[in-house]
């Protein structure tokens, strides 16, 4: 490996945020190449039989196969780790590989949850439907209160599992709160932070034990790849987490990697800047529709919570415009500029209808528990001039009626 900084912890930590997003973690072959090299191979030949035995029997240092270990993979962990400030990072295939191995890892028949219920549809798949096939119970509250986390925790509750702010409702979790009851009980508290990422939000300055990611969103931010990240301890990292991913293999291409690596020099730029336009779009919505929730906006219930956890509040909410599902299809059929799609956290600007899309699989009672209802819209605010974005929202909005 060539002279470079990036590698080197003793350097690495004392960098300030934007140099460690677009310089830690990199590694340097031997050309010296100024970006990071894409390591497009599954496996790695050895220089004789008993190199091999000794990677295998863990005495010496290399690579052995692309599920285990992978150049361009460990630089995107490195980055994500530093950034973080967690000991150690690992990724994964996708956001919900994240989720998945963040709490199976960790969960045995016998053990018990506490989730928000304001999850991320495929999260509430995993506490509703995934975890009682093995015999792992979960108390599904309203994690807003910090009372309900307490009422539900069992002497066998093991995991505390929410996002904030959480998708689509925009609910925003104690952070510190949940995180110092969690402690109290010995309960491991695991956070997905795909919202606001480690640039808005870093949960373990609030006492959050693990961090997981859809790095898919904000992370690429171009909407080109699906990934996802773990942030722990180092030995929850080596001892819980690894054990599970070698042997499962929710791996991420090196490509996928390569492009989050690239995603990441520009994330502290975009998510303040998409932010910036989502208080404006937010801020001429609330004039228009019937109820917006952005905890961005001064007159949000949970507004002085969330800015003392988050820098800003990034680029993605919900509205109401009433009128039910055929008033929202309808705002949305109307969009010229703004396009119809789940995704969330690309530089372009998005809408969905969660009811129909991205939570249909939560069933109608649990979506109307959390306030999902057939007339909320979700929009991700992109790096568009927001003059055209707020023209696109008018004129969308007179031809439904409002
Ligand atoms: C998108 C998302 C996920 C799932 O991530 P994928 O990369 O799509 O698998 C999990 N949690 C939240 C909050 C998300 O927005």
């Amino acid at each position: 490996m060539k002279r470079n900084s990036g590698q080197d912890p003793e350097i690495t930590k004392n960098w300030r945020p934007a140099t460690q997003a677009i310089r830690g973690g990199t590694a340097r072959s031997e050309y010296g190449e100024t970006s990071e090299a894409l390591f497009l191979t599954s496996g790695y030949a050895y220089d004789c039989a008993e190199d091999a035995a000794a990677r295998f029997a863990g005495e010496q240092q290399g690579m052995t196969y692309s599920r285990l270990q992978n150049p361009t993979v460990e630089m995107l962990e490195q980055r994500i780790a530093l950034m973080e400030g967690a000991e150690a990072a690992r990724c994964t295939a996708s956001g919900m590989a994240a989720m998945t191995a963040s709490l199976l890892c960790q969960l045995q028949a016998g053990d018990h949850v506490v989730a928000s219920r304001a999850l991320f549809g495929s999260c509430r798949w995993l506490t509703d439907n995934l975890l009682p096939k093995f015999g792992i119970e979960t108390t599904v509250i309203d994690g807003r209160d910090i009372a309900n986390w307490e009422a539900a925790t069992r002497p066998e509750t093991k995991v505390f599992f929410f996002e904030t702010p959480a998708n689509p409702t925009m609910d925003i979790i104690d952070l510190k709160a949940v995180c110092d009851l969690a402690k109290q009980h010995g309960i491991t508290t695991v956070v997905d932070n795909a919202f606001a990422t480690n640039v808005l939000q870093r949960p373990m300055e609030f006492g959050a034990d693990v961090v997981a990611y859809s790095a898919t969103k904000m992370m690429d931010g171009q909407g080109r790849v699906l990934a996802g990240a773990i942030c722990g301890t180092r030995e929850f990292v080596d001892d819980t987490l690894l054990p599970f991913l070698r042997n499962t293999g929710p791996t991420l291409s090196a490509f996928n990697a390569w492009v989050v690596l690239k995603g990441l020099e520009t994330l502290s730029l975009r998510i303040h800047k998409q932010s910036e336009n989502a208080v404006k779009v937010a801020k001429f919505l609330e004039s228009r529709v019937e109820r917006v929730n952005y905890p961005g906006l001064e007159g949000h219930p949970q507004h002085n919570l969330a800015m003392a956890q988050m820098d800003a509040v990034g680029p993605i909410f919900s509205l109401y415009v009433g009128g039910g599902r055929e008033r929202a299809h309808g705002v949305l059929n109307a969009l010229n500029l703004i396009d119809i799609s789940n995704n969330i956290g690309d530089s372009r600007s998005l809408m969905t209808h969660p009811a129909s899309t991205t939570h249909s699989s939560m069933g109608e009672d649990a979506r109307l528990e959390v306030g999902i209802s057939e007339d909320m819209l979700r929009i991700n605010v992109g790096l568009e001039d927001v003059e055209d974005i707020l023209e696109d929202l008018d004129q969308a909005l007179s031809s439904a009626g409002l």
